[in-house]
């Protein structure tokens, strides 16, 4: 069952799809119909699931926007994931004006979130602790709570909150909804279930056994805004003949085409937005090896079967471990090699660690190449195609003047090779990288973080920025981002697909009658 087939509000369907989802998972469609439905649930999935948006899009839609207090409250275990949490939260209920999500936790001043908290919230994140802090001092208050989430309850269970948790269990109005989501089900938290909840609905999504192919598999610990720098040195380094690369959401594979392109890679994206004629004519070029990189969702490589994939970049870790054997299955075929890359960060290492595990299979931590490494591909890519032309072909007038040069200076042929194999090397490099580098300017998913070399002190305002974007190229300026106005300089976010143009169109532009240097901010 897909989003558009739960009932649910058209503001939130439009909030998810700017998310990118392109399907729901599976405890996501049968954790929002029954949490819709208003019954107590148990939903028992693995990490990395989705069971955020799970209990996140109900809560949205069944939230009161005209009644200013707290109508749901999520537990959550770490201050991370309460932020992470409402973050996903927000972004959920960008179009369902009047909804308020605030995350709570110790740590953070109590007095600045009390005040917060007056504003009217609805949807409350927070630690036990603090929580049971602010509903102890009445700055919380129970009397429209309709639905308590205990979201990571195995981990808050881990870090010693039981006890805070039946506490505020039994503040909160007994006819509410009791929804738990939990990767196990530990003992004591089937207690919580029997104590706390009304005839619960346990929906647990179990995993099949599954066989990995016998392929290479690696992983890389790298930062997101280095991972396409990360994949196009693997991509020089191992030259796959073709690639697949992958990721969770329609808007990173659009991202990630347009990186990769604006690199000088052949490339080509593939998700369940584009028209089959489109997606008809990414496949043929595929095939034909046109397109030697295709980066696409998991729903839309669904059913691809290509031989020559020889490299499987996660470029996100896949939400699901059955999701990570069907996307390195599809290297390695007809008995061929090949090789599969993982970049995770932090935490999802962790991940990857499950993956292993339930796939008996191992992923090594790898090195990424140097630059060092890379040049020697290249030198030797270049070296290759000298042979054939010193056998094939007549070059007595390039050994004449050669002669003549070693005559006229002390460079010897060695010297003189040497230098021709650097311009070489280098003119192949400067041929794949494109007009701008993106990769690392710190903006949001989607977006682009551009410098912008004046500030509050030649008297600008976010208008003036505003209005010069706006007014040198075609983009609406409601898709222009976040304004940040410093002394000197400013920084603005643009969306990526607009940059490119932004940047030149802006390039001989004044503002407040100065001429202005624009560029991809960096952020390091
Ligand atoms: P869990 O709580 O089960 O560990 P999360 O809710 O944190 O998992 O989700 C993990 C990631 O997957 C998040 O980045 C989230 O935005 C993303 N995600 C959730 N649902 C979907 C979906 N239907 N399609 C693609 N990505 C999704
Ligand atoms: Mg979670």
């Amino acid at each position: 069952m897909n989003f558009d087939e739960m009932n649910i509000d058209p503001k939130i369907l439009r909030g998810i799809e700017d998310m990118g989802f392109e399907e729901a998972t599976l405890i996501q469609a049968k954790a929002i119909p029954a949490m819709l439905k208003g019954q107590d649930i148990i939903g028992q999935a693995q990490t990395g699931t989705g069971k955020t948006a799970s209990f996140g899009i109900p809560l949205i839609q069944m939230a009161d926007p005209s009644i200013k207090k707290t109508q749901a409250i999520i537990l959550s275990p770490t201050r991370e994931l309460a932020i992470q949490v409402a973050d996903e939260l927000r972004k959920l209920a960008k179009y369902m004006h009047g909804i308020k999500v605030l995350p709570v936790y110790g740590g953070q001043e109590i007095t600045k979130q009390i005040r917060s908290l007056k504003g009217g919230t609805q949807i409350i994140v927070g630690t036990p602790g603090r929580i049971m802090d602010h509903l102890r001092r009445r700055t919380i208050k129970t009397e429209f709570v309709k639905t308590i989430v205990l979201d990571e309850a195995d981990e808050m269970l881990n870090m010693g909150f039981i006890d805070d948790i039946k506490t505020i269990l039994e503040y909160v109005p007994k006819n509410r909804q009791t929804v738990l989501f939990s990767a196990t089900m530990p003992k004591q938290i089937l207690d919580i279930t029997k104590k706390f909840q009304n005839n619960a609905k346990h929906i647990k999504i179990v995993k099949k056994e599954l066989t990995v192919p016998n392929i290479e598999q690696y992983y890389y610990d790298v930062k997101r805004y280095d991972k396409t720098e990360i994949l196009t040195r693997l991509l020089d380094y191992y030259n796959p003949k073709l690639s697949l690369v992958f990721c969770n959401t329609k808007r990173m594979v659009d991202e990630i085409t347009g990186e990769l392109k604006g690199r000088g890679y052949f490339a080509e994206g593939l998700h369940g937005d584009m028209k089959q004629s489109s997606r008809d004519r990414v496949m043929k070029n595929f095939r034909e090896g046109k397109a030697e990189i295709l980066v696409a969702t998991d729903v839309a490589a669904r059913g691809i079967d290509v031989d020559d994939v020889e490299a499987v970049f996660n470029y996100d870790i896949p939400q699901d471990d059955e999701y990570y054997v069907h996307r390195i299955g599809r290297t390695g075929r007809a008995g061929r090699g090949g090789k599969a890359f993982n970049f995770v960060r932090g935490r999802e290492v962790y991940k990857l660690k499950e993956i292993q595990r339930y796939c008996k299979t191992k992923i090594l931590a790898r090195q990424v190449p140097s630059a060092e490494d890379i040049e020697k591909i290249r030198a030797q890519k270049v070296l290759e195609k000298l042979a054939p032309i010193i056998e094939e072909e007549n070059l007595s007038k390039p050994l004449s003047d050669l002669e003549e040069y070693i005559n006229i200076t002390d460079y010897t042929a060695m010297d003189i090779a040497a230098a021709f194999l650097r311009l070489a090397v280098e003119g192949d490099k400067a041929s794949q990288i494109g007009e701008y580098d993106f990769s690392n300017t710190g903006a949001q998913e989607g977006m682009v973080r551009l410098f912008i070399n004046i500030g509050r002190r030649q008297g600008v305002w976010p208008a003036d920025i505003l209005g010069a974007i706006a007014g040198e190229t075609k983009i609406p300026g409601k898709l222009v981002g976040a304004i940040d106005i410093y002394d000197k300089y400013t920084f603005v976010e643009v969306p990526r697909e607009y940059a490119a143009d932004v940047l030149r169109a802006m390039s001989d532009v004044k503002i407040k009658g100065k001429s202005i240097n624009i560029e991809p901010a960096n952020k390091k």
